[in-house]
């Protein structure tokens, strides 16, 4: 049926979401709220698309909660049979109310059903790292006198410095390198190294290995107790989870 004018699209729309809602009780897939559980990627796009087809876009960041992927954000990266793919979440209260207000982060590796949750970007960026590329803490750091970029890229002195430097076997597709940064130019940016991995701050070295027993800060926790409360789920926020079963 194709509308003729804008009240008919508009009612053609209301009769998908009768049927979209109808049919939510049976729906698979990713919860249509805040979740700290495993989903694949695909899975928390069609969850937000689908809230935001019942809700409607305005502010449907921050009044659903849920994972979508950042404005920012350029896609996967890919090292031997791991990848990346970074999702946020606004968990500020609604006006007027008392809550948590933070955005939180989460990187996942689809293909080991893995994936990182933290309050900083940086946090699940270097969870990752620890979990596909084993030894990229040991990687060399490119000091703040090469210059590393100019306008046109990688410089040429960059590029010989990593490959004089650089252990062989880490210079492949998706491995990161480390730079020496200025104190407010610490983000990890993708795809900036050489082969189209991680251009990764030398402050990622201050911070330590996560593993599957990493602590939870106490400032996680009060957040994860909030939301807990207010969603009936109790997220862990900077737990580091294995495949959902
Ligand atoms: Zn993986």
């Amino acid at each position: 049926m194709k509308p003729v004018d804008g009240q008919l699209a508009f009612d053609f729309d209301e009769f998908a979401r009768e049927d979209a809602r109808r049919d939510l009780p049976s729906r698979e897939g990713a919860p249509l709220h805040f979740t700290t559980d495993y989903y694949a990627p695909g899975e928390l796009d069609e969850a937000f698309e689908l809230w935001c087809f019942l809700n409607g876009n305005f502010g449907s960041i921050p009044r659903s909660h849920m994972w979508h992927r950042p404005s920012w954000a350029t896609g996967e990266t890919e090292y031997g049979d791991h990848s990346i793919v970074t999702f946020t979440a606004d968990l500020s209260p609604p006006r007027g109310a008392a809550g948590p207000g933070d955005v939180v982060y989460r990187a996942s590796c689809e293909s080991c059903e893995w994936h990182a949750v933290d309050d900083s970007e940086n946090g699940v960026v270097e969870a990752w790292h620890d979990h596909a590329v084993p030894g990229w803490r040991e990687l060399p750091v490119i000091p703040a006198q090469v210059r590393v970029r100019d306008e046109k890229g990688l410089t040429k002195l960059a590029k010989a410095w990593i490959s004089e430097h650089y252990p062989q076997h880490m210079q492949v597709a998706g491995a990161p390198i480390i730079t020496e940064r200025t104190p407010h130019a610490t983000r990890h940016v993708a795809g900036y190294s050489p082969w189209r991995g991680y251009d990764l701050s030398w402050t990622a070295l201050d911070h330590p290995s996560s593993t599957s027993d990493r602590p939870v800060s106490a400032a996680r926790r009060d957040l994860a107790s909030a939301m807990g409360a207010e969603s009936r789920q109790a997220p862990q926020l900077g737990a580091v989870d294995g495949p959902r079963r």
